[in-house]
């Protein structure tokens, strides 16, 4: 047993929905939590006679999507009928793009630890319409609420590049950063907005022989810590049952599982792929779409920088740590926020941290992003710069901060308003520090004497001073002060 590795092989499939107003192939508006089938029209409904007409945004969002994600965009692809037959799925087909997708290859950077990215490639980005919803919480029977049906999703195809479930995380969590960034879709996991289908399997090696577990395909998840604990699971689950059967991969093993979110385990659905037959086959209903230069070219114009260029960017050229290069880019709002107050003059670290300690948390606490705070880019700079020189306390510019949001007041106005200007007066500090010496004889001694008592006898003293200014001298100036004097 001492000379087995594996390791885990994993490719996503995720179905992404669009930010349109309305939905694919109908005027109905998408909207969230709404009574049932009250968002319908005899196109989503499936009537007989009924005709489908494209939506326009859709498309062009997902062609910025396919670009963002590197993809090349076929200048023709056609719609396709994909026939099933389920309650949700009224025409018993659903509109997709089969042999033509919108976009084929591309890939996606993960940022991984110490400023390096990992790229998985991708197979496909095609559009689609989604199915309804079945619910079965009214009892004895079950109900169909259309209300989703029709509406438009991205569905992103990787190559199996994925080793951990930490991969596939950050995987998850970068394409929703992305399609966010893009203004593409809201990608509100709690709406459903991003569902996630990992296809599983280990490669093992023992006494210099290669075994592959089957592939497990895990059904519909729709969080990411679902997404992550599904395939950590999974990874022992088939490791355990290698080394108990010997079961290695053979054609149609392969098997699809569901999540339960409960117990955190997988539960095995289908044992056998089925051999699916959709009859996939043009929508005659529907013209193919031609993607001219120009249109792709007006398209491009609207890329932005992609996060996780932004993020590297921040590690290298402002010094900041992985950790808050990614909490400062998580949001495109937070990002432009960040460098808008940079190139007012600021020092990026400071900015950085006055952004992660008090701007985000106020953002959260208002359930908005940075711009909408009420406060410009260049005052966080010269509240940053005041911060720098000293005039007010790391502590005291968080507070200062708040306010601005609260008053619209300038940095310089409230530092004084509210008593936060700290002394940097080395004249008036030096008499402070000398009367605090002189009432302190026992914590100087320990001080000078430099045994084990030292460092704490210098931060009381440092202590005493800062309370007799009411906490307004600045700590540096006065510690240099002291260690003049007590050297
Ligand atoms: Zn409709
Ligand atoms: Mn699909």
């Amino acid at each position: 047993m001492s000379d087995l590795s594996y390791k885990v092989i994993v490719g996503l499939e995720i179905h992404v929905q669009l930010a349109t107003r309305t939905k694919m192939f109908c005027g109905c508006a998408l909207s969230f939590g709404e009574e049932a089938n009250s968002r319908v029209c005899p196109v989503c409904l499936g009537m007989p006679g009924s005709l489908p007409v494209m939506n326009k945004q859709a498309v062009e969002y997902a062609m910025l999507a396919a670009l963002a994600l590197h993809c090349e965009v076929a200048s023709f692809t056609k719609w396709d009928r994909k026939s099933y037959y389920y309650p949700d799925l009224p025409k018993n087909y659903q509109i997709s793009q089969y042999d033509l997708p919108l976009g084929s290859g591309g890939y996606i950077e993960i940022p991984l630890e110490g400023g390096r990215t990992k790229r998985i490639r991708l197979i496909r980005a095609h559009l689609e319409e989604d199915a309804g919803k079945n619910l079965h919480t009214a009892g004895s029977f079950s109900q169909v609420d259309l209300n989703r049906a029709g509406t438009p999703l991205l569905e992103i195809v990787t190559e199996p590049d994925m080793n951990s479930a930490a991969e596939v995380r950050a995987l998850a969590v970068e394409l929703q950063r992305i399609v966010r960034y893009l203004g593409v879709s809201e990608a509100d996991m709690q709406k459903g907005h991003m569902r996630f289908e990992p296809n599983i399997n280990l490669l093992i090696e023992r006494a210099g022989l290669q075994f592959r577990t089957p592939i497990v395909e895990v059904k519909n998840l729709n969080s990411f810590r679902a997404l992550e604990r599904s395939v950590a699971y999974e990874t022992q689950r088939q490791l355990d049952v290698f080394l108990e059967t010997g079961i290695t991969m053979q054609m149609g093993n392969k098997s699809t599982r569901g999540w339960n979110d409960a117990d955190e385990t997988t539960v095995l659905q289908r044992e056998k792929e089925e051999a699916h037959d959709y009859r996939y086959f043009p929508d005659p209903d529907l013209v193919p779409v031609t993607t001219t230069p120009e249109w792709l070219d007006e398209i491009r114009s609207r890329l932005c920088e992609l996060p996780v260029a932004r993020q590297m960017r921040y590690v290298g050229e402002y010094g900041l740590s992985d950790y808050d290069a990614g909490v400062l880019t998580a949001e495109r709002a937070t990002a432009e926020f960040f460098e808008q107050t940079v190139v007012a003059g600021a020092d990026p670290k400071r900015v950085c941290n006055l952004l992660t300690q008090a701007g985000l948390k106020l953002a959260n606490e208002r359930g908005c992003d940075m711009s909408a705070l009420g406060i410009a880019p260049a005052a966080v700079a010269n509240l940053a710069q005041m911060a720098d020189a000293g005039t007010v306390s790391a502590t005291a510019a968080s507070t200062i901060l708040q306010a601005m949001t609260e008053t619209g007041k300038a940095p310089e106005l409230l530092a004084e308003e509210m008593n936060l200007v700290q002394t940097s007066d080395a004249g008036e500090l030096e008499r402070i520090v000398d009367q605090v010496l002189a009432e302190n004889v026992q914590a100087v001694e320990d001080v000078v004497s430099g045994g084990k008592k030292s460092k704490k006898a210098r931060g009381f003293l440092l202590g005493q001073v800062i309370q007799k200014t009411k906490g307004q001298a600045n700590p540096k100036v006065v510690s240099e002060i002291l260690d003049r004097k007590l050297s």
